[in-house]
Protein backbone atom coordinates (compact mmCIF):
# COMPACT_ATOMS: atom_id res chain seq x y z
CA UNK A 1 0.00 0.00 0.00
CA UNK A 2 0.99 3.64 -0.35
CA UNK A 3 1.92 5.90 1.92
CA UNK A 4 -0.90 8.14 2.76
CA UNK A 5 -2.25 10.92 4.99
CA UNK A 6 -5.45 11.32 6.90
CA UNK A 7 -6.34 14.01 9.58
CA UNK A 8 -7.10 11.33 12.21
CA UNK A 9 -5.86 7.62 12.48
CA UNK A 10 -8.08 5.72 14.65
CA UNK A 11 -6.43 2.45 16.01
CA UNK A 12 -8.76 -0.55 17.15
CA UNK A 13 -12.72 -1.15 15.30
CA UNK A 14 -13.92 -2.24 18.50
CA UNK A 15 -17.30 -0.35 19.71
CA UNK A 16 -15.36 2.78 20.37
CA UNK A 17 -13.13 2.65 17.09
CA UNK A 18 -16.55 2.54 15.56
CA UNK A 19 -18.32 5.22 17.69
CA UNK A 20 -15.49 7.66 17.00
CA UNK A 21 -15.34 7.21 13.61
CA UNK A 22 -19.40 7.65 13.67
CA UNK A 23 -18.51 11.34 15.81
CA UNK A 24 -16.01 12.11 13.02
CA UNK A 25 -18.41 11.96 10.28
CA UNK A 26 -21.26 13.65 12.62
CA UNK A 27 -19.06 16.39 13.81
CA UNK A 28 -16.17 16.96 11.65
CA UNK A 29 -17.04 15.65 8.16
CA UNK A 30 -14.37 17.30 6.96
CA UNK A 31 -12.10 15.70 8.19
CA UNK A 32 -10.24 12.78 6.65
CA UNK A 33 -9.69 9.32 8.74
CA UNK A 34 -8.71 6.07 8.65
CA UNK A 35 -9.50 2.99 11.07
CA UNK A 36 -6.92 0.22 11.20
CA UNK A 37 -7.47 -2.89 12.92
CA UNK A 38 -5.48 -5.82 13.36
CA UNK A 39 -7.99 -8.65 13.86
CA UNK A 40 -10.00 -9.85 10.24
CA UNK A 41 -13.39 -8.41 11.25
CA UNK A 42 -14.97 -5.86 13.54
CA UNK A 43 -16.40 -5.51 16.61
CA UNK A 44 -13.43 -5.74 18.95
CA UNK A 45 -14.33 -7.68 22.56
CA UNK A 46 -17.71 -8.37 20.91
CA UNK A 47 -16.56 -10.56 18.04
CA UNK A 48 -13.65 -12.14 19.68
CA UNK A 49 -15.65 -13.76 23.03
CA UNK A 50 -17.49 -16.62 21.43
CA UNK A 51 -18.12 -18.28 24.57
CA UNK A 52 -21.42 -19.94 25.24
CA UNK A 53 -24.00 -17.13 26.83
CA UNK A 54 -21.63 -14.55 25.80
CA UNK A 55 -23.36 -11.10 26.65
CA UNK A 56 -23.36 -7.50 28.14
CA UNK A 57 -23.58 -7.32 32.03
CA UNK A 58 -24.53 -3.64 31.71
CA UNK A 59 -27.42 -2.35 30.20
CA UNK A 60 -27.82 -1.68 26.53
CA UNK A 61 -29.41 1.80 26.69
CA UNK A 62 -26.07 3.09 28.62
CA UNK A 63 -24.12 0.13 26.44
CA UNK A 64 -25.16 2.05 23.25
CA UNK A 65 -24.24 4.67 21.57
CA UNK A 66 -25.92 8.05 22.33
CA UNK A 67 -26.48 8.30 18.90
CA UNK A 68 -27.80 5.14 18.29
CA UNK A 69 -30.98 3.92 19.96
CA UNK A 70 -30.72 0.57 21.05
CA UNK A 71 -34.40 -0.76 20.04
CA UNK A 72 -33.71 -4.65 20.67
CA UNK A 73 -36.17 -5.40 23.50
CA UNK A 74 -33.65 -6.99 25.82
CA UNK A 75 -31.62 -4.38 27.62
CA UNK A 76 -29.06 -6.99 28.68
CA UNK A 77 -27.90 -8.05 25.34
CA UNK A 78 -26.32 -11.18 23.78
CA UNK A 79 -22.80 -10.84 22.28
CA UNK A 80 -23.81 -11.42 18.89
CA UNK A 81 -26.68 -8.80 19.07
CA UNK A 82 -24.15 -5.86 20.43
CA UNK A 83 -21.63 -6.99 17.22
CA UNK A 84 -24.70 -6.27 14.77
CA UNK A 85 -25.26 -3.12 16.32
CA UNK A 86 -21.48 -2.50 16.26
CA UNK A 87 -21.45 -3.28 12.48
CA UNK A 88 -25.30 -1.73 11.51
CA UNK A 89 -24.07 1.45 13.15
CA UNK A 90 -20.03 1.23 10.90
CA UNK A 91 -22.43 0.72 7.83
CA UNK A 92 -25.13 3.62 8.80
CA UNK A 93 -22.54 6.01 9.28
CA UNK A 94 -20.66 4.85 6.12
CA UNK A 95 -17.65 4.06 8.59
CA UNK A 96 -17.09 0.30 6.91
CA UNK A 97 -15.16 1.44 3.84
CA UNK A 98 -12.81 3.26 6.15
CA UNK A 99 -11.95 0.05 8.13
CA UNK A 100 -8.84 -1.81 7.35
CA UNK A 101 -9.20 -5.07 8.76
CA UNK A 102 -5.74 -6.88 9.56
CA UNK A 103 -3.63 -3.93 9.91
CA UNK A 104 -1.70 -4.03 13.60
CA UNK A 105 -0.16 -0.96 14.44
CA UNK A 106 2.54 -1.41 16.15
CA UNK A 107 4.35 1.97 17.14
CA UNK A 108 3.85 5.55 16.00
CA UNK A 109 6.46 8.25 15.96
CA UNK A 110 5.72 11.85 16.41
CA UNK A 111 7.49 15.04 14.71
CA UNK A 112 7.41 18.36 16.24
CA UNK A 113 8.61 20.19 12.71
CA UNK A 114 5.60 18.50 10.88
CA UNK A 115 3.02 18.50 13.58
CA UNK A 116 2.60 14.30 11.97
CA UNK A 117 2.38 11.29 13.66
CA UNK A 118 4.45 8.05 11.16
CA UNK A 119 2.51 4.95 12.64
CA UNK A 120 3.32 2.22 11.18
CA UNK A 121 1.57 -1.03 11.18
CA UNK A 122 1.58 -5.07 9.85
CA UNK A 123 -0.42 -6.77 7.64
CA UNK A 124 -1.15 -9.82 9.64
CA UNK A 125 -2.82 -11.67 6.29
CA UNK A 126 -0.11 -10.51 3.81
CA UNK A 127 2.88 -9.63 6.01
CA UNK A 128 3.23 -6.14 4.52
CA UNK A 129 4.54 -3.44 6.41
CA UNK A 130 2.73 -0.50 6.17
CA UNK A 131 3.19 3.19 6.79
CA UNK A 132 0.53 5.94 7.14
CA UNK A 133 1.04 9.80 8.43
CA UNK A 134 -1.66 11.58 10.40
CA UNK A 135 -2.13 14.93 12.25
CA UNK A 136 -4.05 13.31 15.56
CA UNK A 137 -4.06 9.54 16.04
CA UNK A 138 -6.92 8.75 18.39
CA UNK A 139 -6.44 5.46 20.08
CA UNK A 140 -9.18 3.01 20.88
CA UNK A 141 -7.33 -0.28 21.12
CA UNK A 142 -9.39 -1.19 24.37
CA UNK A 143 -7.60 -2.41 27.60
CA UNK A 144 -6.79 -5.98 27.63
CA UNK A 145 -4.59 -8.55 25.21
CA UNK A 146 -6.13 -10.85 22.58
CA UNK A 147 -3.51 -12.85 21.85
CA UNK A 148 -3.93 -14.46 25.27
CA UNK A 149 -6.21 -14.53 28.52
CA UNK A 150 -4.76 -14.98 31.61
CA UNK A 151 -4.38 -18.57 33.28
CA UNK A 152 -2.72 -18.40 36.79
CA UNK A 153 -0.21 -21.55 37.80
CA UNK A 154 -2.44 -24.39 37.57
CA UNK A 155 -0.62 -27.12 39.68
CA UNK A 156 -0.39 -30.64 38.28
CA UNK A 157 -2.23 -29.26 34.72
CA UNK A 158 -0.22 -31.34 32.78
CA UNK A 159 -1.74 -34.95 34.43
CA UNK A 160 -5.30 -33.51 33.64
CA UNK A 161 -6.65 -35.61 30.61
CA UNK A 162 -9.96 -34.02 30.05
CA UNK A 163 -10.34 -30.61 27.79
CA UNK A 164 -8.57 -27.30 29.16
CA UNK A 165 -10.34 -24.31 27.82
CA UNK A 166 -9.94 -20.44 28.23
CA UNK A 167 -13.25 -18.61 27.64
CA UNK A 168 -11.18 -16.21 25.28
CA UNK A 169 -10.21 -18.55 22.47
CA UNK A 170 -13.03 -20.93 23.27
CA UNK A 171 -13.07 -23.94 20.93
CA UNK A 172 -15.57 -23.85 17.80
CA UNK A 173 -16.05 -27.79 18.15
CA UNK A 174 -16.38 -28.04 21.64
CA UNK A 175 -19.74 -29.87 22.46
CA UNK A 176 -20.02 -29.99 26.73
CA UNK A 177 -23.49 -31.42 26.28
CA UNK A 178 -23.70 -34.21 28.98
CA UNK A 179 -20.19 -33.70 30.37
CA UNK A 180 -19.25 -32.34 33.83
CA UNK A 181 -17.69 -29.12 33.34
CA UNK A 182 -15.97 -26.97 36.27
CA UNK A 183 -15.43 -23.07 35.51
CA UNK A 184 -12.64 -21.74 37.49
CA UNK A 185 -13.36 -17.99 38.76
CA UNK A 186 -16.01 -15.68 40.03
CA UNK A 187 -16.00 -12.49 37.98
CA UNK A 188 -18.54 -11.68 35.00
CA UNK A 189 -17.49 -14.24 32.52
CA UNK A 190 -17.89 -17.36 35.22
CA UNK A 191 -21.14 -16.06 36.58
CA UNK A 192 -22.11 -16.21 32.40
CA UNK A 193 -20.67 -19.32 31.57
CA UNK A 194 -22.36 -21.64 34.89
CA UNK A 195 -26.05 -20.87 33.81
CA UNK A 196 -25.26 -20.96 30.10
CA UNK A 197 -23.61 -24.68 30.19
CA UNK A 198 -25.57 -25.68 32.59
CA UNK A 199 -28.59 -26.14 29.85
CA UNK A 200 -26.46 -29.06 28.19
CA UNK A 201 -24.14 -29.80 30.67
CA UNK A 202 -24.16 -33.20 33.01
CA UNK A 203 -23.60 -30.39 36.15
CA UNK A 204 -21.66 -27.60 36.21
CA UNK A 205 -19.46 -25.78 39.13
CA UNK A 206 -17.96 -22.81 39.19
CA UNK A 207 -14.94 -23.04 41.61
CA UNK A 208 -13.96 -19.74 43.34
CA UNK A 209 -11.46 -18.91 45.66
CA UNK A 210 -13.36 -15.96 46.89
CA UNK A 211 -16.58 -15.06 46.16
CA UNK A 212 -17.75 -12.08 43.97
CA UNK A 213 -21.05 -9.57 44.64
CA UNK A 214 -23.77 -10.80 41.99
CA UNK A 215 -26.83 -9.22 41.70
CA UNK A 216 -29.42 -10.20 39.56
CA UNK A 217 -31.50 -7.57 37.19
CA UNK A 218 -34.30 -8.16 34.89
CA UNK A 219 -33.42 -8.39 31.48
CA UNK A 220 -35.78 -6.35 30.32
CA UNK A 221 -36.70 -2.21 31.30
CA UNK A 222 -39.90 -1.94 31.77
CA UNK A 223 -39.82 2.17 31.67
CA UNK A 224 -38.39 1.65 28.02
CA UNK A 225 -40.90 -1.34 27.10
CA UNK A 226 -43.47 1.39 28.27
CA UNK A 227 -42.00 3.74 26.76
CA UNK A 228 -41.27 2.76 22.95
CA UNK A 229 -44.74 2.00 22.69
CA UNK A 230 -45.81 5.28 22.95
CA UNK A 231 -42.66 7.51 21.70
CA UNK A 232 -40.13 7.26 18.86
CA UNK A 233 -36.98 5.68 19.82
CA UNK A 234 -34.78 8.59 19.36
CA UNK A 235 -36.99 10.09 22.19
CA UNK A 236 -37.23 6.86 24.25
CA UNK A 237 -33.45 6.21 24.16
CA UNK A 238 -31.94 9.50 26.02
CA UNK A 239 -34.69 8.76 28.57
CA UNK A 240 -34.12 5.41 29.76
CA UNK A 241 -30.29 5.88 29.12
CA UNK A 242 -30.98 9.06 31.61
CA UNK A 243 -32.97 6.95 34.34
CA UNK A 244 -30.14 3.84 34.25
CA UNK A 245 -27.41 6.89 34.38
CA UNK A 246 -28.83 8.35 37.22
CA UNK A 247 -29.33 5.30 39.32
CA UNK A 248 -26.11 3.28 38.60
CA UNK A 249 -24.36 6.88 39.86
CA UNK A 250 -27.04 6.62 42.97
CA UNK A 251 -25.98 3.03 43.46
CA UNK A 252 -22.38 3.74 43.46
CA UNK A 253 -22.55 6.75 45.35
CA UNK A 254 -24.61 4.78 48.43
CA UNK A 255 -21.96 1.41 47.70
CA UNK A 256 -19.21 3.97 48.75
CA UNK A 257 -20.85 6.05 51.58
CA UNK A 258 -22.74 2.82 53.09
CA UNK A 259 -21.41 -0.22 52.33
CA UNK A 260 -22.34 -1.85 55.08
CA UNK A 261 -26.03 -1.38 53.89
CA UNK A 262 -25.59 -2.30 50.14
CA UNK A 263 -23.79 -5.41 50.91
CA UNK A 264 -26.51 -6.28 53.95
CA UNK A 265 -29.39 -5.37 50.71
CA UNK A 266 -27.19 -7.65 48.31
CA UNK A 267 -26.68 -10.51 50.74
CA UNK A 268 -30.26 -10.84 51.26
CA UNK A 269 -31.09 -10.07 47.71
CA UNK A 270 -28.72 -13.25 46.68
CA UNK A 271 -30.26 -15.11 49.60
CA UNK A 272 -33.68 -14.99 48.37
CA UNK A 273 -33.52 -16.24 45.28
CA UNK A 274 -31.19 -19.27 46.63
CA UNK A 275 -32.59 -22.20 48.12
CA UNK A 276 -33.46 -22.11 51.84
CA UNK A 277 -30.46 -23.32 54.48
CA UNK A 278 -27.65 -22.38 51.24
CA UNK A 279 -24.26 -20.75 52.88
CA UNK A 280 -24.69 -17.68 51.32
CA UNK A 281 -21.78 -16.23 53.31
CA UNK A 282 -19.54 -18.82 52.28
CA UNK A 283 -20.25 -18.34 48.24
CA UNK A 284 -21.66 -15.12 47.92
CA UNK A 285 -19.79 -12.76 50.58
CA UNK A 286 -17.23 -10.91 49.74
CA UNK A 287 -14.14 -9.81 51.85
CA UNK A 288 -14.14 -6.31 50.05
CA UNK A 289 -17.00 -3.75 50.27
CA UNK A 290 -19.46 -3.39 47.05
CA UNK A 291 -17.29 -1.23 43.82
CA UNK A 292 -14.19 -2.28 45.74
CA UNK A 293 -14.34 -4.30 42.19
CA UNK A 294 -17.05 -4.71 39.74
CA UNK A 295 -20.64 -6.33 40.97
CA UNK A 296 -21.26 -9.29 38.81
CA UNK A 297 -25.09 -9.08 37.48
CA UNK A 298 -27.23 -11.70 36.34
CA UNK A 299 -29.96 -11.40 34.43
CA UNK A 300 -33.71 -12.75 35.25
CA UNK A 301 -31.25 -14.15 38.33
CA UNK A 302 -30.39 -17.12 35.72
CA UNK A 303 -26.92 -18.43 37.71
CA UNK A 304 -29.21 -18.12 41.10
CA UNK A 305 -31.84 -20.37 39.30
CA UNK A 306 -29.08 -22.65 37.80
CA UNK A 307 -27.96 -23.45 41.73
CA UNK A 308 -31.45 -23.83 42.93
CA UNK A 309 -32.53 -26.44 40.34
CA UNK A 310 -29.02 -28.54 41.45
CA UNK A 311 -28.13 -28.26 37.44
CA UNK A 312 -25.03 -26.07 38.78
CA UNK A 313 -22.99 -26.10 42.31
CA UNK A 314 -20.53 -23.24 43.45
CA UNK A 315 -17.59 -24.55 45.26
CA UNK A 316 -15.11 -22.10 47.53
CA UNK A 317 -12.01 -23.57 47.79
CA UNK A 318 -8.54 -23.72 46.33
CA UNK A 319 -6.97 -26.04 43.86
CA UNK A 320 -4.40 -28.41 45.32
CA UNK A 321 -3.79 -30.35 42.29
CA UNK A 322 -5.35 -31.11 38.79
CA UNK A 323 -5.73 -34.90 38.74
CA UNK A 324 -5.93 -37.13 35.53
CA UNK A 325 -9.83 -36.94 36.16
CA UNK A 326 -10.37 -33.58 37.28
CA UNK A 327 -8.96 -31.34 40.69
CA UNK A 328 -8.36 -31.93 43.78
CA UNK A 329 -9.53 -29.24 46.00
CA UNK A 330 -7.46 -27.62 49.44
CA UNK A 331 -10.32 -29.17 51.50
CA UNK A 332 -9.29 -32.36 50.19
CA UNK A 333 -12.46 -32.95 47.75
CA UNK A 334 -12.14 -34.69 44.90
CA UNK A 335 -14.04 -32.51 41.49
CA UNK A 336 -14.29 -34.56 38.49
CA UNK A 337 -14.21 -32.60 35.42
CA UNK A 338 -14.62 -33.64 31.54
CA UNK A 339 -14.10 -30.10 30.61
CA UNK A 340 -12.41 -27.54 32.62
CA UNK A 341 -12.70 -23.44 31.53
CA UNK A 342 -10.23 -21.16 33.40
CA UNK A 343 -12.69 -17.98 33.09
CA UNK A 344 -9.10 -16.32 35.01
CA UNK A 345 -9.33 -13.60 33.43
CA UNK A 346 -7.66 -11.33 31.00
CA UNK A 347 -3.79 -9.17 30.68
CA UNK A 348 -4.32 -5.82 30.56
CA UNK A 349 -2.41 -4.10 28.12
CA UNK A 350 -2.40 -0.22 27.33
CA UNK A 351 -2.46 1.72 23.66
CA UNK A 352 -2.76 -1.76 22.04
CA UNK A 353 0.71 -3.08 22.72
CA UNK A 354 2.18 -0.05 20.33
CA UNK A 355 5.24 1.93 20.98
CA UNK A 356 4.97 5.61 21.16
CA UNK A 357 7.89 8.36 20.59
CA UNK A 358 7.63 12.01 20.88
CA UNK A 359 10.52 13.44 18.48
CA UNK A 360 12.88 10.35 18.99
CA UNK A 361 12.20 9.74 22.47
CA UNK A 362 10.69 6.55 23.87
CA UNK A 363 7.14 7.56 25.97
CA UNK A 364 7.59 5.59 28.91
CA UNK A 365 3.23 4.91 29.76
CA UNK A 366 4.09 4.57 33.51
CA UNK A 367 5.71 8.14 33.70
CA UNK A 368 2.62 9.77 32.01
CA UNK A 369 -0.31 11.44 33.12
CA UNK A 370 -3.52 11.05 31.85
CA UNK A 371 -5.37 14.58 31.03
CA UNK A 372 -8.95 14.33 31.53
CA UNK A 373 -8.18 10.37 31.29
CA UNK A 374 -8.19 10.09 27.59
CA UNK A 375 -4.75 12.24 26.79
CA UNK A 376 -1.02 11.54 28.36
CA UNK A 377 1.00 13.99 29.30
CA UNK A 378 4.06 15.33 26.97
CA UNK A 379 2.49 13.45 24.48
CA UNK A 380 1.21 15.68 21.54
CA UNK A 381 -2.01 14.94 19.38
CA UNK A 382 -2.78 11.57 20.44
CA UNK A 383 -6.25 10.79 22.78
CA UNK A 384 -7.19 7.04 24.11
CA UNK A 385 -10.35 5.48 24.93
CA UNK A 386 -10.77 4.11 28.19
CA UNK A 387 -14.39 3.40 29.56
CA UNK A 388 -15.54 3.82 33.11
CA UNK A 389 -15.10 0.97 35.70
CA UNK A 390 -17.97 1.65 37.48
CA UNK A 391 -20.98 2.10 34.72
CA UNK A 392 -20.94 1.15 30.60
CA UNK A 393 -17.96 1.88 28.77
CA UNK A 394 -19.40 3.32 25.81
CA UNK A 395 -20.58 6.67 28.30
CA UNK A 396 -17.35 7.46 28.40
CA UNK A 397 -16.46 6.40 24.69
CA UNK A 398 -19.16 8.76 23.32
CA UNK A 399 -17.26 11.82 25.37
CA UNK A 400 -14.21 11.08 24.87
CA UNK A 401 -14.72 10.96 20.86
CA UNK A 402 -16.63 14.38 21.54
CA UNK A 403 -14.02 15.93 23.30
CA UNK A 404 -11.90 15.40 20.12
CA UNK A 405 -13.98 16.62 17.86
CA UNK A 406 -14.25 19.34 19.82
CA UNK A 407 -10.48 19.93 20.12
CA UNK A 408 -10.13 19.05 16.21
CA UNK A 409 -12.94 22.20 15.85
CA UNK A 410 -10.60 24.36 17.93
CA UNK A 411 -7.33 24.13 16.67
CA UNK A 412 -8.91 24.76 13.14
CA UNK A 413 -10.58 27.73 14.62
CA UNK A 414 -7.49 29.16 16.18
CA UNK A 415 -5.21 28.00 13.08
CA UNK A 416 -3.22 26.24 15.25
CA UNK A 417 -2.02 22.21 15.26
CA UNK A 418 -1.00 21.05 18.19
CA UNK A 419 -2.68 20.18 21.73
CA UNK A 420 0.22 19.01 24.44
CA UNK A 421 -1.16 17.71 27.95
CA UNK A 422 0.81 18.18 30.89
CA UNK A 423 1.67 16.74 33.96
CA UNK A 424 0.36 18.25 37.13
CA UNK A 425 2.95 20.15 38.85
CA UNK A 426 2.24 18.67 42.11
CA UNK A 427 4.05 15.28 42.02
CA UNK A 428 1.00 12.97 43.63
CA UNK A 429 -0.09 10.26 41.61
CA UNK A 430 -2.52 7.74 41.62
CA UNK A 431 -3.63 4.21 39.83
CA UNK A 432 -5.81 5.19 36.59
CA UNK A 433 -7.63 2.23 37.98
CA UNK A 434 -9.34 2.24 41.29
CA UNK A 435 -10.66 -1.26 40.99
CA UNK A 436 -8.97 -4.03 43.16
CA UNK A 437 -9.89 -6.68 41.13
CA UNK A 438 -6.70 -8.94 40.00
CA UNK A 439 -6.38 -7.81 36.69
CA UNK A 440 -6.13 -4.60 37.51
CA UNK A 441 -3.53 -5.03 40.31
CA UNK A 442 -1.00 -7.37 37.96
CA UNK A 443 -1.34 -4.93 35.01
CA UNK A 444 -1.97 -1.03 36.71
CA UNK A 445 1.56 -0.40 37.39
CA UNK A 446 2.13 -0.32 33.07
CA UNK A 447 -0.44 2.24 32.75
CA UNK A 448 -0.62 5.80 32.95
CA UNK A 449 -1.21 6.91 36.02
CA UNK A 450 -3.70 9.70 36.97
CA UNK A 451 -3.43 13.11 39.37
CA UNK A 452 -5.43 14.12 42.49
CA UNK A 453 -6.99 16.82 41.06
CA UNK A 454 -9.13 18.19 37.82
CA UNK A 455 -8.03 18.05 34.97
CA UNK A 456 -6.35 14.99 35.57
CA UNK A 457 -8.32 13.15 38.15
CA UNK A 458 -10.74 10.45 36.83
CA UNK A 459 -14.16 11.16 38.59
CA UNK A 460 -15.69 8.16 36.78
CA UNK A 461 -18.87 10.09 37.40
CA UNK A 462 -21.20 10.67 34.33
CA UNK A 463 -23.02 13.18 34.60
CA UNK A 464 -19.79 15.04 35.82
CA UNK A 465 -17.55 14.69 33.00
CA UNK A 466 -20.79 15.82 30.74
CA UNK A 467 -20.20 18.87 32.01
CA UNK A 468 -16.44 18.91 31.49
CA UNK A 469 -16.10 16.96 28.26
CA UNK A 470 -19.23 18.03 26.73
CA UNK A 471 -19.51 21.65 27.44
CA UNK A 472 -16.44 22.52 29.73
CA UNK A 473 -13.54 24.39 28.90
CA UNK A 474 -10.71 23.23 25.95
CA UNK A 475 -7.85 25.35 27.42
CA UNK A 476 -6.93 24.90 31.16
CA UNK A 477 -3.87 24.77 32.90
CA UNK A 478 -3.29 21.25 31.81
CA UNK A 479 -2.49 21.89 28.32
CA UNK A 480 -0.60 23.64 25.33
CA UNK A 481 -1.86 25.02 22.41
CA UNK A 482 1.17 25.47 19.49
CA UNK A 483 1.59 25.47 16.01
CA UNK A 484 3.72 23.24 13.74
CA UNK A 485 7.36 23.19 14.21
CA UNK A 486 7.10 25.39 17.53
CA UNK A 487 9.37 23.36 20.35
CA UNK A 488 7.87 20.63 22.54
CA UNK A 489 5.66 21.87 25.10
CA UNK A 490 7.05 21.94 28.49
CA UNK A 491 6.28 18.93 30.99
CA UNK A 492 5.05 20.84 33.59
CA UNK A 493 2.31 23.70 33.91
CA UNK A 494 3.60 27.23 34.36
CA UNK A 495 2.52 28.09 38.04
CA UNK A 496 2.60 31.91 36.97
CA UNK A 497 0.28 31.37 34.25
CA UNK A 498 -3.06 31.87 35.05
CA UNK A 499 -5.20 28.55 35.08
CA UNK A 500 -7.06 28.95 31.95
CA UNK A 501 -4.98 31.30 29.94
CA UNK A 502 -3.76 28.75 27.95
CA UNK A 503 -4.89 28.81 24.81
CA UNK A 504 -2.70 30.05 21.69
C1 LIG B 1 -16.37 -10.63 28.08
C2 LIG B 1 -16.48 -9.13 28.27
C3 LIG B 1 -17.71 -8.57 28.62
C4 LIG B 1 -17.79 -7.19 28.79
N1 LIG B 1 -19.01 -6.64 29.15
C5 LIG B 1 -19.10 -5.33 29.33
C6 LIG B 1 -20.33 -4.72 29.70
O1 LIG B 1 -21.34 -5.37 29.87
N2 LIG B 1 -20.37 -3.38 29.88
C7 LIG B 1 -19.26 -2.61 29.71
O2 LIG B 1 -19.36 -1.41 29.88
N3 LIG B 1 -18.09 -3.14 29.35
C8 LIG B 1 -17.98 -4.47 29.16
N4 LIG B 1 -16.77 -5.01 28.80
C9 LIG B 1 -15.66 -4.14 28.51
C10 LIG B 1 -15.62 -4.03 26.96
O3 LIG B 1 -14.38 -4.35 26.51
C11 LIG B 1 -16.17 -2.71 26.49
O4 LIG B 1 -17.55 -2.68 26.72
C12 LIG B 1 -16.01 -2.42 24.99
O5 LIG B 1 -16.36 -3.52 24.21
C13 LIG B 1 -14.64 -1.95 24.70
O6 LIG B 1 -14.66 -1.51 23.38
P1 LIG B 1 -13.32 -0.98 22.71
O7 LIG B 1 -13.64 -0.78 21.29
O8 LIG B 1 -12.80 0.16 23.49
O9 LIG B 1 -12.28 -2.16 22.93
P2 LIG B 1 -12.30 -3.61 22.31
O10 LIG B 1 -13.64 -4.18 22.25
O11 LIG B 1 -11.27 -4.37 23.07
O12 LIG B 1 -11.82 -3.38 20.82
C14 LIG B 1 -10.51 -2.95 20.55
C15 LIG B 1 -10.19 -3.22 19.11
O13 LIG B 1 -8.90 -2.70 18.84
C16 LIG B 1 -8.15 -3.64 18.12
N5 LIG B 1 -6.73 -3.43 18.40
C17 LIG B 1 -6.10 -3.59 19.59
N6 LIG B 1 -4.78 -3.30 19.46
C18 LIG B 1 -4.59 -2.95 18.17
C19 LIG B 1 -3.45 -2.56 17.43
N7 LIG B 1 -2.23 -2.45 18.00
N8 LIG B 1 -3.60 -2.30 16.11
C20 LIG B 1 -4.83 -2.38 15.51
N9 LIG B 1 -5.94 -2.75 16.18
C21 LIG B 1 -5.82 -3.04 17.48
C22 LIG B 1 -8.65 -4.98 18.59
O14 LIG B 1 -8.38 -6.00 17.65
C23 LIG B 1 -10.14 -4.70 18.77
O15 LIG B 1 -10.87 -4.95 17.61
C24 LIG B 1 -16.65 -6.39 28.63
C25 LIG B 1 -15.42 -6.97 28.30
C26 LIG B 1 -15.33 -8.33 28.13
C27 LIG B 1 -13.99 -8.91 27.80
Amino acid sequence: MAHDHVDVLIVGAGLSGVGAACHLRRTCPDKTYAVLEARGAIGGTWDLFRYPGVRSDSDMFTLGYSFKPWTDPKAIADGDSIRDYVRRTAQEYGVTGHIRLHHRVLGAEWDSATARWTVRARRDDTGEDVTLTCGFLFVCAGYYRYDAGYTPDLPGVDAYEGRLVHPQHWPADLDHTGKRVVVIGSGATAVTLVPALAGRAAHVTMLQRSPTYVIALSSRDGLADALRRRLPARVAYPLVRWKNVLLGVANFQLSRRAPRLVRRFLLRAAAGRLPAGYDVQRHFSPRYDPWDQRLCVVPDGDLFTAVGQGRADVVTDRIDTFTPTGLRLASGAELPADVVVTATGLNLLALGGMTVTVDGAEVGLAQTVAYKGMMLSGVPNLAMTIGYTNASWTLKADLVATYVCRLLRHLDATGQQVVTPLAPASGERAPLIDLKSGYVRRGVDALPKQGVSAPWRLYQNYPRDVLLMRHGRLTDAGVRFSRAGAPPAPDRPNPARPADAAVG
